[in-house]
């Protein structure tokens, strides 16, 4: 059944410097569904990041506001909740797992107290119960020695470890989203590989949505089931993930691709996307990836291009795919 847990339509996110507004997100679109792992793509300052807080609402502390477009979960737009309802939303119904645990562990609290802290407040448990349930939560996450763990500082574990239970506290009060934000990038490959099949399990036991940024296109193949590729703050392609990697359309999308080694690969050096992502103060006009693009022709320098429809689901946004022609230098 397709069920769409959330919904991002139009989304766009402004940071204020010096009494200015930065467009950081240009009118993002994507939904996910119920049981679906969605892949969000793009290199560094692409905006991927941008997307998860906002769908958090976590700006504290920054310039960044929702300027304009709807995140809808489960048919509530989350732009429109305040802080005491998304409070209750966070950690319940929508988890994140950051790239570096102790960004949300805390280093003065030991796990137990952080675990059934939250388990308290958002499923309205004893003492006594929240703690069986943290319990359980860790074993679940492969902690053999739980008990033990409860009683110890973030500081006297591993990195594995700490990640770990930081997927049990995002999982604890069992999430319909999970957004993991490059969740594996600061372990090595051995726990990397746990660590991706502990949130392959825990999506199949309950059903959980996933949306899992990440700049390492072997995670998106092993994991995702559907892809959106993200550049300047925008959406330029989305696909199933084994359309994208056997018939990439948008340049940006190839030169993601290319740049990764392939076995049997005797090159010296990797393919890599000359030039860098624009900095948002600085968009070109037309196609944002005009200045780093082979395939660049005139128009592309003038006009933005639409989201075509490649497949029923695929899209892209190029002007090499476009259904429809523009006039050149027209108002
Ligand atoms: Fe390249 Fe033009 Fe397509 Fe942009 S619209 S990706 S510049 S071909």
């Amino acid at each position: 059944m397709n069920e769409n847990v959330l919904e991002v339509i139009n989304l766009e996110t402004i940071f204020k410097r010096d009494q200015q507004e930065i467009k950081i997100l240009r009118g993002v679109n994507f939904s996910i569904q119920r049981g679906e792992v969605l892949g969000l793509v793009g290199e560094s300052g692409s905006g991927k990041s941008i997307t998860s807080l906002s769908i958090m609402k976590l700006f504290h502390g920054t310039s960044g506001e929702i300027k304009n477009g709807s995140i809808s979960f489960h048919g509530t737009d989350l732009t429109k909740l305040d802080e005491a309802s998304m409070r209750q939303l966070r950690g319940k119904k929508i988890s994140m797992i950051f790239q570096e645990p102790m960004t949300s562990l805390n280093p003065v609290l030991k796990i137990g107290k952080q675990l059934t802290e939250s388990i308290e407040m958002h499923m309205k448990l004893t003492r006594k119960q929240s703690t069986a349930h943290a319990i359980k939560t860790l074993k679940s996450v492969g902690i053999g020695r739980a008990e033990e763990l409860m009683n110890e500082y973030p500081h006297q574990l591993s990195g594995g470890m700490r990640q770990r239970v930081m997927i049990a506290m995002a999982m604890a009060c069992e999430p319909e989203l999970l957004i993991a934000d490059e969740p594996t990038t600061a372990l090595d490959v051995t726990i990397q590989a746990q660590i991706l099949e502990l949130m392959k399990q825990l999506k199949e036991k309950n059903d959980t949505a996933i949306l899992l940024i990440t700049h390492d296109l072997g995670v998106v193949a092993e994991m995702c089931d559907r892809v959106v590729v993200m550049y300047a703050g925008q959406v330029v392609e989305e696909a199933d993930v084994f359309e994208l990697f056997a018939n990439p359309k948008h340049p940006y999308t190839k030169g993601l691709i290319n740049s990764v080694p392939k076995i049997g690969d005797r090159k010296e050096v990797l393919d890599s996307i000359p030039g860098n992502v624009p900095s948002p103060q600085n968009m070109p006009q037309g196609c944002k990836f005009a200045p780093r693009c082979s395939n660049a022709m005139e128009k592309c320098h003038e006009h933005e291009p639409e989201i075509e429809t490649i497949t029923e689901s695929h899209f892209c946004s190029c002007w090499l795919y476009a259904s429809k022609e523009v006039a050149l230098h027209a108002k």
